[in-house]
């Protein structure tokens, strides 16, 4: 079966591919089109409402099954900013150094244990059929003083997990425990449920 991810995210796509290619789905993405997707407004006001518009979109313009994620990270300090506007904290979307330093500043001072967070993966699935589900994994964890690696993207620098620190562990090992991945698994058990019927 062809499942179309509707995201522009290189590393998303990556991280998706390294889980449903092995359960034997060809992954397409919008590289794969000859003409791009229409821009999507992410007017939800949740990751899932947000994820359903992007993989509602993909469906209606590719004919075919289509998955779509929302993710970002909410820091408790920040009573959970910056939540669904993670891409674009500091102001330009994707710019990730800025969005770094605007946590790192305005979490300066905070001990520790009040540095908690939690990364949120969303993931909207529309089947062939139109139907859609929603399935959602976190990681736990905080958000340290300082930088440290280059691994992984985004806030991944800054956020110690319960593996240690996603910028300085594999890819491999944050696979394991990442929202995404849990999400996805979630996403597996709910599409092989699908695929029984
Ligand atoms: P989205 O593309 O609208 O889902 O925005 C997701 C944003 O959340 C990204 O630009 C990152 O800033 C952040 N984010 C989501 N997942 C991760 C991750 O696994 N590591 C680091 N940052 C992430």
């Amino acid at each position: 079966m062809k499942f179309f991810i509707a995201t522009k995210n290189a590393h998303k796509i990556v991280e998706i591919s390294r889980i449903l290619t092995p359960m034997g789905f060809e992954v397409l993405s919008e590289k794969d089109l000859k003409e791009p997707l229409p821009e999507i407004e992410e007017t939800g006001t949740t990751f899932e409402e947000n994820a359903i518009l992007k993989a509602a979109a993909a469906h209606k313009a590719t004919g075919l099954p289509a998955i779509a994620d929302d993710s970002g990270i909410c820091i408790d300090y920040l009573n959970g900013a910056p939540g669904i506007f993670s891409a674009r904290f500091a102001g330009e979307h994707g710019d990730d150094a800025a969005n770094n330093e605007k946590v790192l500043t305005l979490l300066k001072g905070v001990p520790y244990e009040k540095r908690t967070a939690h990364y949120v993966a969303a993931i909207a699935c529309v089947m062939a059929d139109g139907e859609t589900f929603t399935v959602r994994g976190e990681c736990h964890g905080h958000i340290a003083e300082m930088m440290s690696g280059s691994n992984g993207f985004g806030y991944d620098p800054m956020f110690i997990s319960e593996i240690g620190c996603l910028g300085e562990v594999s890819a491999e090992e944050k696979d394991k425990i990442s929202h995404r991945a849990r999400a996805l698994t979630k996403l597996k058990a709910e599409l092989e449920k699908r695929l029984e019927r």
